[in-house]
């Protein structure tokens, strides 16, 4: 269903309330990766192009106990959004109270201002009572009623219902007033809902990474909706041993194994495993290794797939029109196991007629990491949140935004 967009709103001398995903890694005061600042500007910028005033709003790590706030402060992210923007940002340095409503009511329209970490709100007098992070419905209502109108870009706090996204924005719908996805939330709605639930066909889903256990709620649910699913990455040798092929020292959930037996049975030549492997003596880049077809003998494990799978897998992957992939083809951490990954990523980057997306925490490192994000259509910035999409569950900050 269509979503309340930020250009549905009429934005001119409105307080804004805006959750944005600003969940960067700072150490010691100084922010490392700052993509996620970068990816929340078009929204920012569109509220004060349309002389809004943009009281913004994001978590930022966990805080248990009142020690973990000073290390956890959002005034960095304030400074930094400064530069970016190329204008003053008002930063507020508490969650609630007069200090905050007095710097609200002084904002200029076209003026933005942040105020500080909202997990803050999860210790109050030394106590870890979660109040942000249990969704305490009194403070979703008291953030509320700071604004007109409330934006919610943090799709990668989607699948939790915090008092920030969550309780805020069923009290917006208790007051009357208007809950929207920002820009950032719709492009995520768009592609993930689009692939999982339209699929131009066909089309195919890549699964990897380390655990069939992580992942089984993504096999099942896309089980249904792929015309094929290939599977690579450490969860490929709980299947191997499903199959009754050898896997040597390779990981293996023995657990799971009846769980990849019967995922076999079901989609039956719909799922692609891949044929050979790059095999080690042990879990490190400099350990020997080589590529063997079909059976791994004892004393060795597979950390990638080899490059007879690579192609393989890219003869399923080339009429394809959509492609969703989650979860790396190796240990692409170390460099002599990152050829399955970078090369099935290489090709994903070829087929200009696809619409080819990457979800999941790792694999959009990976595809950053090995440079070959930028041919690609869309990469999700919620790690947590776009698995859950793909599992094919309602994500309650997504459901607590407004229908057209
Ligand atoms: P995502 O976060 O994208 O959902 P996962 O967390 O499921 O991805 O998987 C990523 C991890 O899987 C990586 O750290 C990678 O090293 C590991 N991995 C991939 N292939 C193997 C393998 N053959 N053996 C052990 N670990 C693997
Ligand atoms: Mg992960």
């Amino acid at each position: 269903m269509a979503k309340l967009t930020v250009s549905d709103l009429d934005l001119e001398r409105k307080k804004v309330l805006m959750r944005v995903d600003f969940n960067v890694p700072i150490k010691d005061g100084v922010i490392g990766d700052d993509n996620r600042i970068q990816a929340a500007l078009p929204t920012i910028k569109y509220v004060l192009d349309h002389k809004g005033k943009a009281i913004l709003c994001s978590h930022l790590g966990r805080v248990k106990k009142e020690d973990d706030k000073k290390g956890l402060s959002l005034r960095p992210v304030a400074e930094r959004l400064s530069n970016l923007l190329n204008k003053p940002v008002i930063f507020v340095p508490v969650t609630e109270g007069q200090q905050l409503e007095d710097a609200i009511a002084k904002m200029d329209d076209g003026s933005v201002l942040l105020f500080e970490n909202t997990r803050y709100e999860d210790v109050v007098n030394g106590e870890y009572v979660k109040r942000e992070s249990g969704n305490d419905p009194k403070l979703g209502e008291y953030w509320a009623s700071l604004a007109d109108e409330f934006i919610n870009d943090a799709f990668g706090t989607a699948h939790r219902s915090h008092a920030s996204n969550v309780g805020i924005a069923e009290a917006m719908h208790q007051a009357g007033k208007p809950v929207a996805a920002g820009f950032l939330m719709e492009k995520e709605i768009q592609f993930l809902g689009e692939a999982v639930n339209n699929p131009k066909r066909p089309f195919v889903a890549i699964l990897g990474g380390a655990k069939v256990s992580d992942k089984i709620g993504v096999i099942d649910n896309l089980l249904e909706k792929a015309d094929k699913i290939i599977i690579g990455g450490g969860m490929t040798y709980t299947f191997y041993a499903a199959k009754g092929i050898k896997i040597g020292d390779s990981l293996v959930e023995k657990d799971k194994v009846d769980v990849a037996k019967s995922i076999l049975e079901k989609g039956g030549d719909k799922i692609v495993l891949p044929s050979d492997n790059i095999v080690a003596k042990s879990y490190s880049n400099d350990a020997e290794h080589k590529v063997v077809e079909g059976d791994i003998d004892d004393g060795w494990m597979a950390l990638d797939i080899g490059p007879k799978s690579v192609q393989e897998f890219e003869d399923v992957l080339k009429d394809a029109k959509t492609v969703v992939w989650n979860g790396p083809m190796g240990v692409f951490e170390m460099p002599n196991y990152a050829q399955g990954t970078l090369n099935v990523g290489k090709f994903l980057g070829t087929l200009s007629d696809a619409t080819t997306i990457v979800g999941g925490g790792d694999s959009t490192a990976a595809v950053k990491q090995l440079g070959v994000s930028e041919k690609l259509t869309h990469i999700s910035t919620g790690g947590g949140a776009s698995l859950q999409y793909l599992e094919g569950k309602t994500l309650p900050g997504i459901a607590a935004i407004d229908n057209k």
